[in-house]
């Protein structure tokens, strides 16, 4: 067992589990309001690179995005109690659900957008590490981790506009491990589409030779 399930099961100890949408004791989520939450028809995949329909015509499915959800209503509301429940059950579980968004075929390794570096006198639950592994459980595609920031940077969701946001300077990431050649890139959420550009190209350079970005949720075309 390691620090991370540790801690998940510490954070039980003081939040017992409960379906964050209706109170349901017992659950993560209520399978009546994961199934509602995600009863939209998912977004159509985007390019991270363009900002438009993928596959796109400059980069095809280079910088492919697929997401179940627009983050809006319930499916945000899941994905923030994901994020800030201070347990990685509820995020395992919609990484379970996010394996539906899986490519086709043999051979791929799923990674995620890293951890921004921040101190902490308690060991923390990293929500995308439970994502990842429920994706893995239900994928069956094995989970690695591969990147990391190359340095401190304000987390895009704090960036006041989208324009900074699409300030994140291109090498704002490292591959930390050799790259495999097929990767699914996951991350939470995606609004402007350029942490995981940022982070695709990385793992293009480090010698990916497919790469496919899913996330949980995207931001509604404004
Ligand atoms: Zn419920
Ligand atoms: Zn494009």
């Amino acid at each position: 067992m390691n620090w991370l399930e540790l801690a998940g099961i510490a954070s039980h100890l003081f939040a017992p589990r409960s379906c964050p949408l209706c109170g349901e004791l017992g659950r993560f989520v209520c399978e009546d309001c994961l199934s509602t939450a995600l009863s939209a028809p998912a977004p159509l995949p985007r390019c991270v690179a363009c900002g438009g329909p993928s596959p796109c015509v400059r980069h095809g499915t280079r910088y492919e995005l697929r997401a179940l959800a627009v983050h809006k209503d319930a499916a945000r509301e899941l994905l923030l109690c994901s994020k800030y429940g201070g347990a990685g059950g509820l995020a395992r579980r919609l990484g379970r659900e996010m394996a539906r968004l899986a490519p086709e075929g043999e051979g791929w390794t799923v990674t995620t957008i890293p951890e921004h570096s921040h101190f902490s006198v308690f060991p923390r639950v990293f929500h995308l590490e439970w994502m990842a592994r429920g994706f893995s459980d239900a994928s069956g595609i094995p989970a690695r981790s591969l990147l990391s920031w190359t340095r401190k940077f304000v987390p895009q969701k704090e960036q006041p506009d989208a324009r900074s946001r699409r300030d994140l300077p291109r090498d704002c990431f490292a591959c930390t491990h050799d790259v495999p050649g097929k990767i699914v890139l996951l991350d939470d959420v995606s609004t402007t589409g350029t942490t995981l550009e940022r982070a695709a190209s990385c793992l293009y350079a480090g010698g990916a030779k497919e790469v496919r970005c899913v996330a949980f949720s995207v931001a509604a075309r404004g």
